[in-house]
């Protein structure tokens, strides 16, 4: 039995796949302010022709080039393991294989779309980048990217974790990338929230809002916005990992899973994983693909499907996902990157059709998975990546109440170890169950009230 199932440099994958060309119901078109489909030139002072074209296509296979595979190759093709250490210490008939995203230089699985995002923009002739950073995972990716391609980058980093994490930020610094706090002074609705809310954490909505305010106002036209997950061709990128994973356990002669398991911010690591076997399973398999989130911020699992701005000053077009509100501003749980208010557009409507099935784990449970995982398997893992790894215990607790042996593969999407803060708050009792109080959702309600609705489209076949 092999422990780590290695893909040699030259079995890479050579093409993303794109779900958009297999769901029975495609996901609803982006709104803008007049309320009609926006179209692909409207996004243009945003995102390069390049990635928008990625962003609407319908294509089943999008080739990579060969340029992004020579960089990806730093780390690519990345190790499926299986995790023997903690089945032994669960005593489960079930099988553990985990997809290793945190063997990248920046330590997760966001270089996968930030390599291939600042290659487009340079083939489009962008000379610099913005974008928004949570717990600032996508902020570290992006500047090693925007370092290897050459592309100068700006970050703004949510206040509460700018001031919690400041390796993140000198891991930016490092890759030649500017990060300030967000809100900043820099730009007007930074300057608005801070006047009203001078006291703010932040929230990824509102940097987003600045690093898009700062992309469409620069007079030389050369910089653009890059988003680390939840639109289209976020997950395209992504899915070099579930494509690679398939490769690996044919490999060894394993059937397909039997689960499939994720943690979920805006989706991308999930959907990188999950997608090739969603087609599967859109072709027949019994798959179950869980997406797993916080209890503190359960957009899947609470709140509604509805149109909705990607960010807090409503600057993006409206997106058809489950979202918490463009105007939520999460508890400052420790896993920062799974505290964005919405949710990836085509996990949405994987949802919705019962492809995927959701689930929320409170953030106590998912630090003694981590704890278990570290005692067992050696890796201390992201605080976000313990959700997958909490989901991934409870399935094979289950597998062993009901005696089968089934085959769970999840995404290991990071390692922790930027990110002992919340092992410590954890180790010394400061953190405690919490789950979001309803009157939260009243908010959510109130926030989403005047945008058009989003119909519900499901084939009734899941
Ligand atoms: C950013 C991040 C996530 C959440 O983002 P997704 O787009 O949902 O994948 C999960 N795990 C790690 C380690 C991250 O850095």
């Amino acid at each position: 039995m092999n422990r780590k199932i290695l893909l040699d440099e030259k079995n890479i994958p050579r093409q993303w796949y794109n779900l958009a060309a297999d769901l029975p119901n495609p996901p609803l078109p982006p709104l803008g302010p007049d309320g009609k489909p926006i179209s692909p030139d409207m996004l243009a002072p945003v995102f390069p022709m390049n990635i928008i074209e990625q962003e609407v296509s319908t294509q089943r296979w999008i080739d990579i080039p060969e340029e992004i595979l020579d960089i990806l190759y730093r780390w690519r093709p990345a190790p499926l393991r299986r995790a023997v250490y903690l089945e032994r210490y669960l005593d489960t008939p079930a099988k553990i294989y985990y997809k290793d995203e945190s063997t990248s230089p920046p330590g997760s699985h966001k270089p996968n779309t930030a390599v291939a995002q600042a290659w487009y923009n340079k083939q489009f002739g962008i000379k610099r980048l913005t974008t928004e950073t949570g717990a600032g995972q996508w902020g570290s990716a992006l500047a090693f990217a925007c370092a290897l391609i050459g592309l100068e980058c700006k970050v703004f980093m949510v206040r509460i974790s700018f001031d919690q994490k400041p390796f993140r930020k000198l891991m930016m610094q490092v890759w030649g990338g500017n990060c300030v706090a967000s809100p900043s002074t820099e730009t007007q609705s930074g300057r608005a929230i801070l006047e009203k809310y001078p006291d703010t954490p932040g929230s990824l909505g509102i940097a987003i809002s600045e690093a898009v305010e700062q992309a469409v106002n620069d007079p030389s036209g050369t910089t653009r916005y890059s988003l680390g997950s939840v639109l289209n061709h976020v997950m395209l990128h992504q899915t070099i990992i579930g494509l690679e994973a398939k490769a690996q356990l044919r490999s060894i002669g394993e059937k397909t899973p039997d689960i499939v398991i994720g943690c979920a911010g805006g989706g991308s690591n999930f959907a990188g994983l999950a997608f090739p076997f969603t087609a599967d399973k859109i072709n027949g398999a019994e798959i179950e693909i869980i997406p797993v989130e916080p209890s503190a911020c359960p957009t899947l699992t609470r709140a509604p499907f509805a149109y909705d701005h990607g960010d807090t000053a409503c600057m993006t077009p409206l997106l058809a996902m489950f979202s918490l509100g463009h105007d939520f501003v999460p508890p400052p749980i420790h896993a920062g990157g799974l505290r964005y208010h919405g949710m990836a557009p085509l996990v949405s409507q994987c949802c919705v059709e019962g492809l995927h099935k959701p689930r929320a784990i409170d953030q106590v449970e998912c630090y003694e998975a981590a704890l278990t995982w570290a005692r067992t398997e050696g890796f201390i893992c992201a605080p976000e990546t313990s959700h997958a790894i909490a989901a991934t215990i409870q399935e094979a607790k289950k597998a062993k109440e009901e005696g089968k042996e089934k085959t769970i593969l999840f995404s290991y999407s990071g390692h922790g170890l930027m990110d002992l803060s919340g092992y410590d708050a954890f180790m010394s009792g400061k953190l405690t169950p919490y789950s979001l109080p309803d009157e939260m959702l009243e908010k959510t309600e109130a926030c989403l009230k005047t945008h058009p609705q989003a119909p519900i489209r499901k084939s009734g076949k899941w």
